[in-house]
């Protein structure tokens, strides 16, 4: 971190004047080039899983947002990597290969997204097997509770939105029931149908943080808390998860990504430096049709955090 200039301030001292300064204990140095303004995209999702596009439909739009460094990061599968590799490789742009695998910890629902691993792992492409077995039934014991309050024929008219029925999620519902006119926007139908205590919502059991985040360091990739924000956690909840995290091997979190607000970004920064873990930068962009943050159009990560892919030199593509 020697001499490192803090050009990322540029873009958070817009945002947010004093807040992001505070972060900045380094004097700034014109014309010094950061690691940290890279137009690193290291989260988004494909047909794979439950976004809308191609891996390389996403490759281009990506490159056309002026995408530097991607990562396709479906959730818990890999089926997509050596395609989005190619097609990140046709459009000139650098490739981390990636996933955002479904954990259980304190009885929430938290992923952690994997970046730079071997996606022929065996261990790895197994325990996403596991983790992904159980959300066909899952997924009928949802269209059941929805059926309940008068929605029929749930699971085949989420179906239709599939790409791959191994990876039917809560999405999938809630675009079928925007088309069927229940409610006007995906956001809708989770407020009132798909979240903890509504009618579709079935809790599940995914993998145990020690074995995801273990799959992704044996495979030989770093593991990243993904938007950590998003959990509703006690402060005490949120400090095991972290300290847990690392102890099982867990080197990163997501600081910048489309689920944190301003503040919350500022938040997870000061979480980071706290814990001493690197900082990842992702849109979690799923359609363009859905996603308020499109592709490799976030700020930067502030200036003085480890940019995660500072640990992945050597597994960029
Ligand atoms: P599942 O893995 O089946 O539980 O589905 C989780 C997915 O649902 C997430 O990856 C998001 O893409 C999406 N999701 C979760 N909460 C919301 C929400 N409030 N609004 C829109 N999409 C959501
Ligand atoms: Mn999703
Ligand atoms: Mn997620
Ligand atoms: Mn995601």
């Amino acid at each position: 971190m020697n001499g490192r200039a803090c050009d990322g301030c540029a873009f958070w001292s817009k945002a947010l004047s004093f807040d992001a300064l505070r972060f900045c204990k380094k004097p700034r140095i014109k014309n010094v080039i950061s690691k940290n303004i890279l137009n690193a995209d290291l989260h988004c999702h494909s047909i794979v899983s439950d976004g809308t596009l191609t891996p390389e439909a996403l490759a281009e739009r990506a490159k056309l947002n002026g995408v530097e460094l991607w990562a396709l990061t479906d959730h818990d599968e890999v089926g997509g990597q050596h395609r989005a590799t190619a097609a990140a490789k046709a459009q000139g742009m650098r490739y981390l290969t990636g996933t955002e695998i479904s954990v259980t910890f304190a009885g929430e629902t938290v992923h952690i997204v994997g970046l730079g691993f071997d996606p022929d792992d065996a261990a790895l492409t197994q325990g996403l097997r596991d983790t992904r077995g159980g959300r066909r039934e899952r997924a009928m014991e949802m269209s059941d509770g929805l059926a309940k309050v008068g929605i029929q024929g749930a699971y085949e008219g989420a179906l239709k939105f599939v790409g791959n029925p191994e990876l039917i999620s809560r999405t999938h519902f809630a675009r079928f029931l925007v088309e069927s006119g229940v409610c006007k926007e995906t956001s809708e139908v989770f407020r009132k149908y798909l979240t903890e205590g509504k009618p579709g919502y079935v809790p599940h059991r995914w993998a145990s943080l020690k074995n995801a985040v273990t799959w992704i360091t044996q495979a030989h990739g770093v593991a990243v808390i993904a938007h950590p924000a998003r959990y509703k956690f006690t402060p005490n909840e949120e400090y095991a998860l972290f300290t847990e995290f690392k102890t099982h091997g867990g080197l990163a979190v997501e600081v910048v990504t489309g689920s944190h607000t301003v503040q919350e970004a500022v938040k997870y920064a000061e979480t980071a430096r706290e814990h001493g873990l690197a900082a990842s930068r992702g849109s979690d962009f799923h359609s363009p049709d859905e996603s308020r943050i499109d592709l490799g159009t976030l700020p930067f990560l502030p200036g003085e955090l480890t940019p995660v892919w500072e640990l992945l030199e050597d597994r960029i593509q």
